[in-house]
């Protein structure tokens, strides 16, 4: 019998609990106060963001709590719970772009880099030195954004402590805030933790609502908040961390980026988006686009960007037409086409698929589930199937059992629903 390792969140209690305890161990005294973000789980619009496309994510429940005191000099301090509990001290006055002779490397740049980023982009001068004592639920390198949780409980914990007014409060968070918070993150993640990574991640987890997928434009940042109650439709995302490593710095996701702007450019459009808003439209026919590009290689990508964004529209048509517990019969069928659409167009014409990716999809489908894709920028990470609640169970089973069968790490499971944001 395989085993099957449900990753459930932690409550805002517990997380609380666990930051606080760990800060007063590692420091003495009571943390000012715990601040926390959210993993996020893409449902569909998968590497369009660089696109200037849509994505849907929703915010997972699952979150990384960050205990915080303010400190009167620029110095932060760093312990977490993940990285073995040893204290990082970070000059803030010598964080630098990755590469220069000030970078700060391993995880302290995801922390260092939002105060470097604040600061650039003239959100705040001058930031106060933090103790920071982290611990997360989010699993970290599963493609569920733990770099993201991470980056946005410091955004909005140095927002509070420094009092910049940018994130709002719980009960009114400010969108136009948030924007803002998140282009320091991505700048942080860029930039100073040298990870090249679109803005989906960030959004997500400052600017999604619970109860909510995040309709995001990558173009300009707006966003749509769109009910999602799957559980009003008996309905459940199960999300299962493969385990296996993902690359995102590595070298295919930069190639992909370079594939896209060269038909892009050899289109003489701005970006790929433009294409899809033709085709949706009527304009003109993606065989058109693809007859116009330079070899095989550039349709296939092409065809998977435009076909997705085309998919995003036409799930969240589905799921604003019916809402709540109207998600049953041709509407449910046509969601989950989409999401099977997504994984086969991400496994043969974008080629960022994985074996254990493909075995999760396959065998969720085979048990009943309505559709199933890989999420995330692919190579590992995780995948996600939307199935009948009550066949959770069935599901989880037998894909814990077909990966010890094939002799891979057992994955962990993740029930999804649209949480909240940072706060
Ligand atoms: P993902 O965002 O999909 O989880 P990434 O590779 O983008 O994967 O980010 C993972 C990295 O983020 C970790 O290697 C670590 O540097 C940092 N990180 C995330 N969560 C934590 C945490 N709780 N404590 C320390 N570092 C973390
Ligand atoms: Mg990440």
């Amino acid at each position: 019998n395989a085993t099957t390792e449900v990753l459930t969140a932690w409550d805002a209690t517990e997380g609380t609990a666990r930051a606080s305890e760990l800060f007063t161990t590692t420091y003495g005294g009571a943390p000012d106060g715990v601040f926390s973000a959210p993993g996020r789980v893409n449902i569909i619009g998968e590497h369009t963001d660089y696109n200037g496309g849509l994505a849907l994510p929703i915010a997972l429940p699952h979150r990384t709590y960050v205990a915080v005191a303010r400190r009167e000099d620029r110095t932060i301090r760093l312990v977490s719970s993940a990285a073995g509990g040893d204290v990082v001290e970070v000059d803030l006055d010598a964080v630098g772009p990755a590469g220069t002779p000030s970078e700060v490397s391993g995880w302290a740049s995801y922390v260092a880099g939002v105060a470097w980023a604040l600061e650039q982009e003239g959100l705040a001068r001058d930031l106060p030195g933090l103790d920071v004592a982290v611990v997360s639920c989010v699993p970290t390198g599963s493609g569920l954004s733990s770099s993201a949780a991470l980056e946005c409980a410091v955004a909005v914990a140095w927002d509070e402590v420094a009092d910049l007014g940018l994130a709002g409060s719980v009960e009114e968070p400010s969108d136009a805030g948030r924007s803002r918070l998140v282009s320091a993150c991505v700048r942080a993640e860029n930039e100073i933790a040298g990870a090249p990574t679109g803005g989906m991640d960030q959004a997500a987890s400052l600017r999604a609502r619970a109860g909510h997928a995040l309709l995001l434009d990558c173009r300009d940042g707006a966003v749509e908040h769109v009910p999602l109650d799957l559980a009003a439709a008996g309905l459940e995302l199960l999300v299962v961390d493969t385990r296996a490593e993902h690359s995102h710095a590595g070298g295919e996701y930069g190639q992909r980026r370079a594939t896209c702007e060269a038909a892009a450019s050899r289109l003489g459009v701005p970006d790929l988006r433009a294409v899809a808003e033709a085709t949706m439209a009527g304009e003109t026919t993606l065989e058109e686009i693809l007859a116009r590009l330079a070899d095989d290689e550039q349709r296939a990508r092409v065809r998977h960007v435009v076909t997705e964004i085309e998919r995003v529209r036409r799930l969240v048509r589905r799921l604003r037409d019916h809402p709540g517990t109207q998600l049953r019969g041709e509407a449910l069928d046509q969601v989950g086409e989409a999401l099977d659409a997504s994984h086969d167009s991400l496994r043969d014409d974008y080629e960022v698929s994985a074996r254990e990716l493909d075995l999760v999809v396959d065998v969720a489908r085979a048990h009943g589930a309505h559709g199933a894709r890989m999420t995330g920028g692919g190579f590992g990470g995780s995948a996600i199937a939307l199935v009948e609640a009550d066949r959770a169970d069935e599901v989880t089973a037998a894909v814990a059992r077909a990966f010890d069968e094939a002799g891979l790490r057992a994955p962990g499971f993740l029930p999804a629903v649209a949480a909240g944001p940072a706060g």
